[in-house]
């Protein structure tokens, strides 16, 4: 799998080529807002990484994904989210065309404010 895709609209927000808020960054992560919020709090999670999505997901990149899991929280409550159980957020990967996914660079949409925003 590549490192990078020049043609990924990811791994150009990443690259820093097309400007985006900037929610966290470290060697293999990058998290930024969406474009298009659903909730008073939407940021996306990615790694630096070029990988299409979760349905490419090998075991040695466990530790990265967990990462991941583990940092949302964290990311979550700096953003205002409010803590659990009566605060949270909600986590969603989109994966291939029938998952709803039109950014082929794995994301974790991170979602989140007081209800209601969304609907289920
Ligand atoms: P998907 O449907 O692939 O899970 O979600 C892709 C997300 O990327 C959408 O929520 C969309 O609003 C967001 N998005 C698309 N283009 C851009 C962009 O140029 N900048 C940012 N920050 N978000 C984007
Ligand atoms: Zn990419």
């Amino acid at each position: 799998m590549t490192l990078h895709d020049p043609n990924c609209l990811f791994c150009k927000i990443i690259a820093g080529q097309i400007p985006s808020k900037k929610v966290y960054e470290d060697e293999e992560l990058f998290a930024f807002h969406d474009i298009h919020p659903w909730a008073p709090v939407h940021f996306l999670m990615v790694p630096k990484q070029h990988i299409p999505s979760m349905a490419q997901l090998q075991p040695e990149h466990a530790g990265l994904v967990g990462r991941m899991m583990v940092l949302a929280p964290q990311l979550a409550a700096q953003e205002g989210c409010r803590p659990y159980p009566q605060g949270g957020f909600r986590v969603m990967v989109n994966t291939g065309d029938d998952g709803g996914q039109e950014v082929h660079h794995l994301h974790l949409h991170v979602i989140g404010g007081p209800r209601p925003w969304l609907k289920g």
